[in-house]
């Protein structure tokens, strides 16, 4: 394999506390107590782990409360349109397949308008780590149903209580194959960072569902004190994460049982996109016409 494809070269690099991930920028913009505050420490923990070099490192974003996350972490940043985080981090990391690219976004950002997108980016495998910060509302346009909301939700747009069945991200990814799927809590902080920094050294693409409350528009069991008394590991079950199809079962339970950990993380990681678009390229280039030669295809059909 081409040695440019390894995001991992750049761990181990710098002796970095968390404090030093930090942008000077500070997360005024959230509420007091938002889920989000415990979602960027756990994150900042896990490169302060990592050891990654800034300078190497990509935090991509949609649109939301949530998106607003790269605004705060030393590094390169993209604060992209609604939904489209996946896309543009899929061409980040096109282009500069070396680069740790971390993208995060809420639920209505992963699943509503950019729902299409995840399929996607799970059946190429692209080396991404894929942060949600679900909190089952859209926050930033003050507390509307959301993909992830319980039926039966009452919001600005749902006055007597939603009808509709919520989807299940983690049933979700697991589904069209994602090589690494988690869930975490900010009540859980050390488990939180532990698990991001393993999805970010997992080679390939790693899904993480993150349970953020969201303490302005949020439900009462949705808030850190009620994850605290709700939250099970996936370990206190038994759970063998190389069995994707109990995994599957597991996470059917999205909704009613809040377990955490890792749900399935794929003992042989399938090749990623870039890995293959590069071996092509390879293959290819050794036959390649020119480049100032390239049109004569067209002018020879
Ligand atoms: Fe967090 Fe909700 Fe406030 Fe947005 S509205 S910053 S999600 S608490």
């Amino acid at each position: 394999m081409n040695a440019i494809l390894q995001p991992h070269q750049h761990f181990n690099k710098v002796d970095f506390k968390p404090k030093d991930y930090k942008d000077e920028k500070t997360p005024s913009f959230w509420c007091a107590g938002c889920g989000h505050y415990g979602v960027l420490t756990g994150l900042l923990r896990a490169l302060a782990e990592l050891g990654v070099d800034p300078n190497h490192l990509v935090s991509v974003s949609g649109i939301g409360c949530s998106s607003r996350l790269p605004y705060f972490v030393n590094s390169y940043k993209m604060h992209t349109l609604h939904g489209r985080a996946g896309p543009v981090a899929t061409g980040v990391h096109l282009a500069r397949p070396d680069l740790a690219v971390v993208v995060s976004g809420g639920d209505g950002d992963g699943f509503s308008i950019g729902g299409g997108h995840v399929a996607h980016a799970i059946r190429r495998n692209i080396d991404i780590t894929y942060i949600v910060m679900d909190n089952q509302i859209y926050g930033l346009t003050k507390g509307q149903l959301s993909p992830t909301s319980p039926r039966g939700l009452k919001t600005v747009t749902s006055l007597y209580g939603s009808f509709e069945d919520p989807i299940n991200p983690l049933m979700y990814v697991l589904s069209y194959g994602a090589p690494f799927v988690a869930q975490g809590t900010p009540a859980d902080l050390p488990g939180l960072a532990a698990m991001i920094e393993e999805g970010i050294r997992y080679p390939g693409f790693a899904f993480i569902n993150i349970q953020s409350p969201c303490v302005t528009y949020g439900e009462e069991e949705a808030q850190i004190k009620a994850q605290r008394e709700r939250m099970k590991t996936l370990d206190s079950v038994g759970h063998d994460p190389k069995n994707r199809l109990k995994a599957l079962d597991l996470a059917q339970s999205y909704g009613t049982e809040l377990y955490t950990g890792v749900f399935f993380r794929d003992p042989k990681p399938p090749p990623t996109f870039e890995s293959q678009a590069l071996q092509r390229q390879k293959e290819l280039s050794a036959t390649a016409r020119p480049r100032e030669r390239i049109l004569d295809l067209f002018l020879q059909a």
